[in-house]
């Protein structure tokens, strides 16, 4: 295979690699960083070429290797065998993946989202947990959404730790972002239901009709979703509550909604 070997963590491309923790040093390149070969692998078969691919001893003679390999130096970038302290130190575990490789993010505007493409699609209110939106956009994937947009303040969708969440899936959906006012002109536009998820509603989520596309609705984890929007849906839905607990998780309460609407 064509290429080189780094042991050095001065290395420019494994310090490059490894800045990619920072959401700043993640929004100035426009990259992020994915972990393990399965991942990548399927990174590739959604059109996704890496920047970089990253490999220590352990993948050096996986079958599917040559197979990303080939996809990153086609795309004119870069190729390097590292050691195993350099696997832990970039992605910051004991137990590192045998692979790791940089990607170009991707969000599609508002404007280039078709509704009628999926049946549903999530839209996430000042998410703050990163894996709880890893875990959204792999269950939208999982099934059948379109994408998930992000509205008002959220967490980077493309953090080590979410990216980890989605198992792949980051690759899969359409992920968008947009103000809340912007959300509040674009909804305007939407031509089935769009759908909130509040703790005060009185519709239960069963009960309630879902024209498709439908467009759900979910509040952020501490405050739920702020008057403004839960206003702007054309209804809002409440799961029942039975014990003690007076909410959910948000991405429990996310893919129970997924499935009703999807049915
Ligand atoms: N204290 C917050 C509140 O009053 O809304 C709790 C927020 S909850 C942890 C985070 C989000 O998950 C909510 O904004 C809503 O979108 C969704 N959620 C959680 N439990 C729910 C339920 N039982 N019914 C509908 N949505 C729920």
């Amino acid at each position: 295979m064509n290429t080189k070997t780094v042991t050095s963590l001065t290395n420019n491309t494994v310090k490059a690699v490894r800045a990619l923790h920072m959401r700043k040093e993640r929004e100035d390149s426009g990259l992020f960083l994915a972990e393990g070969l399965k991942i990548v692998i399927e990174a590739i078969d959604c059109g996704h070429a890496p920047k970089i691919v990253m490999y220590g001893p352990d993948a050096a003679d996986h079958p599917m290797l040559k197979k990303a390999v080939a996809a990153c130096l086609k795309a004119g970038g870069e190729v390097i065998e590292v050691n195993r302290e350099i696997l832990e130190k970039v992605s910051r575990r004991d137990n590192p993946q045998a692979v790791v490789a940089v990607f170009k993010q991707v969000f599609t505007p508002l404007s280039a989202i078709v509704p009628e493409s999926a049946p549903c699609w999530v839209a996430m209110q000042a998410v703050r947990d990163p894996g709880n939106l890893g875990t959204v956009i792999r269950t939208a994937d999982a099934a059948g959404c379109g994408g998930v947009i992000l509205v008002g303040d959220c967490v980077d969708p493309y953090s080590v730790e979410g990216v980890r969440a989605t198992m792949g899936s980051i690759f899969a959906v359409k992920i968008a972002k947009a103000t809340i006012p912007e959300f509040l002109a674009w909804r305007e536009t939407w031509p089935g239901s769009v759908v909130g998820t509040l703790l005060t509603a009185t519709v239960d989520h069963k009960s309630a009709d879902y024209v498709k596309p439908s467009l759900i609705l979910m509040g952020n984890e501490q405050q739920g979703l702020p008057p403004e929007l839960a206003a702007a849906c054309d209804v809002n839905v409440k799961i029942p509550m039975r014990g003690r607990a007076d909410s959910l998780n948000l991405s429990v309460a996310t893919g129970i909604m997924i499935y009703t609407v999807t049915g």
